[in-house]
């Protein structure tokens, strides 16, 4: 377990010692540590709240991470995504903002307001839920993953080298991971199910320009195939039905995020327009509740007007 902030730390301790349901002095639990849970601190702490993050990854930053080309689309701003994440990181630790990696919160008790992760109790004022998105999987190519099927190219790069790559999916992260993986790979095969692609109109323009990438679409993957005679995946077009085999060597499943909803129990639905559920101190913010339009910016935007909508609410 890691944390920052020492005299937060302190009462945090103390708290969790008691594992008492009496709510800290306007603590603002903030679960996930992507840009969402991280704005969502920086603008809690400069309105004077206690924010308290709980990540369950070993680092903070979320999808942060999974970025690799250069952001174009976040105003103000001209880099990468782990540029802006070592910023959005160094202000955390200027205000002495606290957060505990490793921390999977299970379960939420929304009537005494407190919030179970690791075995410990951690009493609210206010919950800000930024649990983004998780990566949608195939389970019929489960039994494969770590061997010749992977969830990222990141990691495996040396294993795709000179090889037959499929990447399963048409969004931003199927086409990122392509133009990532055609300087060395073999050859690139994206697979879309759609009759277009979703991913935005620039890396798709890349794509079709690079030599080593082909496009397929209306494709439904049925299996991977591991035998003597053929390695590949088994297809289905999705409007004739006819079945085709695509040989390759690895493959790469990118096929989209589903929301990270699972801590909302269904007495309590997503709001449609607002932030807040109402009549409760619960805020969802980020990619938890726009899976469709994942962005940057909406997630820094929900994070401050979450953080003062809750000012308002605790009358501080
Ligand atoms: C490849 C790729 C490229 C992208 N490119 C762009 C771009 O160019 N421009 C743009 O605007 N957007 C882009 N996006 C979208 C952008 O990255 C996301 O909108 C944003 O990062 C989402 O932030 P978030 O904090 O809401 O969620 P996340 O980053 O998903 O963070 C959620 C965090 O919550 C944690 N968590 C979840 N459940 C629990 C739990 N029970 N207990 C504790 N912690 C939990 C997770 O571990 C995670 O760290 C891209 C996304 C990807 C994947």
């Amino acid at each position: 377990m890691q944390y920052c902030g020492k005299e937060q730390q302190n009462r945090l301790e103390q708290d969790v010692q008691e594992k008492s349901a009496v709510s800290s002095s306007n603590r603002i639990i903030i679960i996930g540590g992507g840009i969402s849970g991280l704005s969502a601190a920086l603008w809690c702490h400069r309105l004077g709240l206690s924010p308290l993050i709980l990540e369950q990854n070993s680092e903070l930053g979320g999808q942060l991470h999974q970025i690799y080309l250069p952001l174009v689309d976040y105003p103000g701003f001209q880099g990468t995504a782990s540029e802006l994440l070592q910023s959005l990181l160094s202000q955390i630790h200027q205000g002495d903002i606290p957060y505990l990696l490793e921390q999977k919160v299970e379960r939420i008790d929304y009537k005494s307001n407190v919030v179970y992760a690791n075995q410990q109790a951690l009493s609210y004022s206010a919950l800000i839920m930024a649990t983004g998105n998780r990566k949608r999987e195939l389970p019929l190519l489960s039994p494969f993953i770590g061997s010749h099927v992977h969830m990222t190219a990141t990691g495996v790069m040396n294993q795709l080298a000179d090889q037959h790559v499929a990447i399963i999916g048409g969004g931003d992260g199927a086409f990122e991971n392509a133009l990532l993986v055609a300087p060395v790979a073999r050859k690139v095969s994206i697979l879309i199910r759609a009759t277009q692609p979703r991913a935005r109109q620039s890396f798709v323009e890349q794509a079709i320009k690079t030599e080593n990438i082909s496009l397929y679409y209306q494709q439904q993957v049925q299996a991977f195939l591991d035998d003597p005679e053929f390695r590949g995946l088994q297809l289905t077009h999705t409007t004739t039905g006819e079945e085709e085999k695509l040989a390759c060597d690895q493959v790469i499943i990118k096929c989209g995020y589903t929301p990270a909803l699972d801590l909302l129990p269904e007495t309590l639905p997503l709001p449609d327009s607002q932030l807040q559920i109402s009549d409760q101190n619960v805020w969802i913010i980020g990619d938890v509740r726009n899976p469709v339009d994942p962005c940057l910016s909406v997630c820094v935007g929900e994070a401050a007007k979450s953080a003062r909508e809750i000012c308002r609410y605790l009358n501080v």
